[in-house]
């Protein structure tokens, strides 16, 4: 899709930290993060929303999301980790995407870049 962000993103066309891809998904640190190790799940394929997105591809990202939030606990040590999916209104990016959403009990907020080391080492 042109002038989608994450489409330029999954092309290579913008720089992203990226921590996980196979065939159908990339997942990348949010640009701004609500807290260390935000990540985006994001499909390959240009999907718009909840509404639009091919169900095996929807929970092919839930398994994913499983595996990246147990290394974001174990690599990180949050305390838990939250879910998000926005559509419409609220939603920023038109191109599906899940949140994830580390909590730590007491935690300052490091830089994407720290994070992305510590993530991948
Ligand atoms: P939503 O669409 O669910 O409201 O949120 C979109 C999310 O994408 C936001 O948390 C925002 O910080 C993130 N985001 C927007 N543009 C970029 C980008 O160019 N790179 C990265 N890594 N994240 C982005
Ligand atoms: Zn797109």
């Amino acid at each position: 899709m042109e002038n989608c962000i994450f489409c330029k993103i999954i092309n290579g066309d913008i720089p992203c930290y990226k921590i996980y891809e196979d065939d159908l998904v990339v997942a990348f640190l949010d640009i701004n993060p609500i807290s260390n190790g935000h990540t985006l799940i994001v499909p390959k394929q240009h999907f718009q929303d909840l509404y639009d997105i091919d169900n095996n591809v929807l929970n092919h990202i839930l398994e994913i999301a499983k595996k990246i939030a147990k290394q974001i606990t174990a690599k990180l040590n949050c305390d838990g980790f939250t879910l998000v999916q926005n559509n419409g209104a609220v939603q920023e990016v038109k191109h599906f995407h899940l949140h994830i959403h580390p909590y730590y009990k007491n935690s300052e907020i490091m830089k994407v870049e720290d994070c992305f080391k510590i993530l991948n080492i």
